[in-house]
């Protein structure tokens, strides 16, 4: 049985107040607050069992190898990846999709191929397109969602054109909340052989998430959206496509000789975790996943989609918000404006004063707000904690704003 009340018993920062309120914490697509679990991790980490990784053969370096490279284990479970040996550690989406970028695509692509991706994306799934695009002659192919915000596969499937390289799309937006089918663009996209990088940053929170069944080729997972410390997360990658990849990030712990005239890399993921890695932040990470697996996702999926249920309908009702996005298939994330003259920031603001946290801008998602013709949105996203009275309290800010600003 769900019991919001206890789990928010486990996250100690949702008790405390903001401007004299109860925090109403609906910055969850920005950032996820932390269960003491996760804290209690980090404090035991740093308390008791902390060396470095990889490298000592004292007690220490190995109890923290062990506790570290265990994590592996959970993310491989977490996303039901086919190996441990498909999971490279790293800070989160955005080195995960750069490293797909200077790891595979540098070393796959060549001037003139093309990457397919949609408008909807973060600038962490653009901008390291752009890069190659500036610096290597790839030509970026975009595809617009519906007006609703949906996206049909079928606009991806047939933007695929014969010098398409790869298919960089968000399997969640962080503006929309829309879901995007991407097992049906990866089955038509492997057909044509052309690789699939998922950007998992949102939907790993919400929903549950199997990397074999959905027939990707990379997954990019964020840990601090996931409950977990930030600097944490994940790249999942295929087998095959692991072995089309060049190190980049150069360094120790990635390396099997030195010498002065050549080096060799270490095979398989360590080839691509160079340096010192966020190892107490990782081992956090773990604590999230096995907070969110005893939970259950599908729980999680089940209150989230009633939040999101419960905040349409709140939200439709007033008819003096523009919500951007209505997705049939979509998460608990809102964007909207309101009529008049009030930006999204002095929504945020008069929302903060009642301790209401909700984000405002452009998400990292400018071209979307040029496709939704707006220069910026407020945003309010759900996470497991949230509460229908939370949603209320939403709809009563929006309501005071609405009165000082028409
Ligand atoms: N992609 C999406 C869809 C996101 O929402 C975010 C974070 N807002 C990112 C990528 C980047 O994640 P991070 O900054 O944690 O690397």
């Amino acid at each position: 049985m769900y019991s919001v009340e206890k789990i928010r018993n486990d996250f100690p920062i949702l008790s405390r107040t903001v401007n004299g309120n109860k925090l109403v914490y609906l910055d969850n697509a920005a950032s996820a607050q932390k269960p003491l679990c996760v804290i209690e991790a980090v404090r035991h980490c740093y308390s008791h069992e902390y060396a470095n990784v990889h490298r000592g053969l004292h007690h220490l370096s190995n109890l923290a190898t062990d506790n570290y490279e265990r994590v592996r284990g959970k993310i491989r479970d977490f996303i039901n990846a086919g190996s441990e040996d498909e999971i490279i550690y790293t800070t989160g989406t955005t080195e995960g999709i750069n490293l797909v970028a200077y790891a595979w695509a540098m070393n796959r692509l060549e001037a003139g191929d093309e990457i397919v991706l949609t408008s909807m994306e973060h600038h962490a799934n653009i901008v390291p397109w752009h890069f190659l695009r500036e610096r290597m002659g790839i030509k970026l192919k975009w595809v617009d969602p519906e007006g609703d915000g949906d996206l049909d596969p079928d606009r991806i499937i047939t933007a695929i054109g014969p010098k398409t390289r790869l298919i960089a799309v968000t399997h969640m937006s962080n503006v929309l909340g829309t879901l995007v089918d991407v097992k049906a663009i990866a089955q038509e996209a492997a057909q044509r052989g052309v690789p699939v990088l998922v950007d998992g940053s949102q939907s790993s929170v919400h929903t549950r998430i199997d990397v074999q069944e959905l027939g990707i080729d990379f997954f990019a997972l964020t840990g601090h959206k996931l409950y977990g410390p930030s600097a944490s997360g994940a790249l999942y990658v295929k087998r095959e496509r692991l072995t089309e990849m060049r190190p980049f990030k150069g360094g120790g712990d990635m390396i099997r000789d030195v010498s002065k005239e050549v080096v060799s890399y270490a095979g398989g993921t360590q080839g691509f975790e160079a340096g010192t890695p966020a190892i107490v932040q990782m081992i956090g990470l773990g604590a999230a996943l096995d907070y969110l697996s005893n939970i259950g996702m599908d729980n999680i999926a089940r209150h989230e989609v009633d939040l999101r249920n419960y905040a349409d309908q709140k939200l439709r009702d007033r008819n003096w918000l523009n919500i951007q996005g209505n997705a049939p298939n979509k998460g608990a994330i809102f964007s909207f404006t309101l009529d008049g003259p009030a930006h999204p920031h002095d929504l945020s603001t008069v929302l903060d004063g009642k301790g209401i946290a909700v984000r405002a801008g452009h998400h990292c998602a400018q071209p979307l707000m040029k496709f939704l013709g707006v220069t910026a949105t407020c945003r309010a996203s759900f996470g497991l904690y949230n509460t229908r009275k939370e949603v209320d309290a939403l709809v009563e800010g929006l309501e005071l704003c609405r009165d000082l600003f028409s």
